[in-house]
């Protein structure tokens, strides 16, 4: 064992020790049942729809039991740091409502930035180092490979533990000639376990688990070699837990096989153990089977894919809320966002992301809004992401909300054309002059009807304009006589030769006039809502082309 003076001498003489730290970050005082909550994303790239869905369950339990939930961004993989990475987390979890209550804006267990916490870590190194319950590794990248090859030869676990430890009983003289020599070093945790024993433990979703007890002497502090010598994630887990207060830790299943050696460490330093819980990851269809949703593969497991396309926030909520207790999938949304998760209720297989299933639940919520509450969720959206949009729908406010009540407002089954805020250009951008794209008459959407026909039928159609719902259907009916349309689909099919088409490519023609499209809500209430002299300029235009 090292005497003290030298481990002293490898950390700040101002360093304070562990009971420093335990008196500023002291027990919250919380009601008996709270439980305090936290999430520990990465700043190694976009947000990952699981961190808002493992968001939304964190948030929900604290809040419910009176606890807080707190943000703590975990950098310590400095390498890995993607840049503007932090600042899109707080944005990402205000868009689905599910921002921390506590982070470094206004708590008191802060800092919430893991590089930021470093003199903490290095206090409670020193202290395991002083209780010779962590040691100096000098092991190089290549030692530690030709150990490994050996371990796999030899057909033994491999790994840093008993006779492979080699630095773990290593001789105080051999360990001061390193460090005379300047040798980086990292600081290993002196693992109680043995090889094939078992650690046994309750997990909150899953009940008592099982698993090979860690025996390795795993990194806690990295090399030495590098400026801010930063903790692995084993020891900031049991350092932050543990300072922070937090009462249960809800992370992903990949964490299983560390909780034995996680249950060591809280025990070295005299930390109680949190309660665990490992859910399931989000998981994506694939032909033939299932598979986790890649960050790298798949679009839709970034956060960017939602708010970009303009998912409601509430919708995806809801839809999250359905993954993780399938009880709430069956009430209606605003019941189902009341309504408590449940960690009992988590399945121990991964969910299925389903964007199709997605794209319903959101059509539906949209399709319970008002008029006013689309038009300013869409100019919300729109200013982020089609900001050619908002002059448009500022200046034509009045035009916005009567398109939108076609087929909405005083009816049973409101229109379902709007499934994510971006639609609202495909679906009702027609409605807006500046918007508008007339269709010529070469376009493949008249279905090859002759270009002088549509012209002459479009100009019989705005020089005789009837702005009249009684009339309406009426002037279309007369003016497919006169160009010669079959006054029925029927009567065009027994003949087709003998028309250009039916009464139903006559109105065909005049939604084209008018919306661009060949489907469009009610004609007569886009006409309506585009008023007399808009119609009769459609149509013109469209004789001109
Ligand atoms: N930073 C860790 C990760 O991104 C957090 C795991 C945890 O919640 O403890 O996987």
């Amino acid at each position: 064992m090292l005497v003290p003076s030298v481990i002293d001498a490898l950390f700040p003489a101002d360093l304070p020790e562990p009971g420093h730290w335990e008196e500023r970050y002291p027990p919250r005082g919380l009601p008996e049942g709270a439980q305090v909550t936290r999430l520990g994303p990465s700043p190694t790239g976009f947000v990952h729809i699981g961190g808002i869905y493992v968001a939304m369950i964190n948030r929900d339990i604290s809040r419910r039991s009176g606890g807080p939930y707190l943000v703590r961004i975990e950098d310590t993989d400095q390498s890995r740091e993607v840049e503007g990475a932090v600042a899109q987390f707080a944005g990402a979890f205000d868009y689905f409502g599910v921002p921390a209550d506590e982070d470094d804006r206004n708590g008191d267990y802060g800092p919430y930035l893991q590089s930021a916490r470093q003199p903490i870590y290095l206090s409670y190194v020193r202290d395991l180092l002083r209780r010779d319950l962590a040691y100096l590794c000098f092991a190089t990248s290549e030692e530690l490979a030709e150990a490994r090859r050996r371990q796999e030869e030899a057909k033994v676990p491999t790994g840093y533990y008993g006779e492979w430890a080699i630095w773990r009983d290593a001789e105080p003289t051999a360990v001061q000639a390193k460090l005379d020599e300047g040798a980086p070093y990292v600081v290993r945790f002196r693992s109680p376990g043995t090889t094939g024993a078992r650690a046994s433990f309750t997990d909150a979703i899953r009940g008592r688990l099982e698993h090979e007890d860690n025996r390795n002497d795993v990194v806690l502090l990295k090399s030495s070699a590098h400026p801010l010598p930063l903790p692995t994630y084993h020891l900031a887990h049991a350092v932050d837990d543990h300072l922070m207060r937090v009462t249960l830790v809800v992370r992903g299943e990949e964490w299983i096989s560390s909780v034995p050696l996680h249950l060591q460490l809280f025990e070295a330093l005299g930390f109680t153990p949190p309660t665990y819980a490992h859910i399931a990851p989000l998981m994506k269809k694939i032909p033939g089977g299932k598979r986790k949703l890649s960050k790298r593969k798949d679009p839709e497991s970034s956060v960017t894919f939602y708010v970009q396309a303009g998912y409601p926030a509430e919708a995806v909520l809801f839809y999250l809320r359905g993954l993780a207790n399938g009880r709430l999938a069956e009430l209606p949304l605003p019941q189902a966002l009341e309504e408590p998760i449940r960690l009992a209720e988590f399945g121990v297989a991964g969910p299925l992301v389903d964007l199709v299933k997605l794209e319903d639940i959101s059509a539906d919520h949209i399709a319970t809004l008002s008029g006013e509450q689309i038009l300013a969720a869409v100019r919300a959206w729109a200013a982020e992401h089609d900001p050619e949009l908002v002059p448009v729908l500022d200046a034509e406010r009045e035009l916005a909300l009567a398109a939108l009540a076609v087929e909405r407002e005083g009816v049973d089954n409101p229109r379902k054309d709007l499934r994510k805020w971006s639609d609202f250009r495909t679906a009702y951008g027609f409605f807006f002059r500046q918007l508008f794209v007339p269709v010529p008459v070469g376009d493949p959407q008249f279905g090859g009807m002759a270009p002088d026909l549509v012209r002459a039928f479009a100009e019989d159609f705005a020089a005789g304009y009837r702005h009249d719902a009684a009339d309406w259907f009426d002037q279309i009916r007369a003016l497919a006589a006169k160009h010669g349309f079959a006054s029925s689909p029927k009567e065009y099919k027994k003949d087709p030769d003998a028309y250009p088409g039916s009464i139903r490519e006559a109105s065909q023609l005049i939604r084209l006039a008018l919306t661009g499209s060949t489907r469009s809500p009610d004609l007569f209430a886009v006409a309506n809502t585009l008023g007399a002299a808009e119609v009769v300029r459609r149509a013109r235009v469209l004789a001109a082309s």
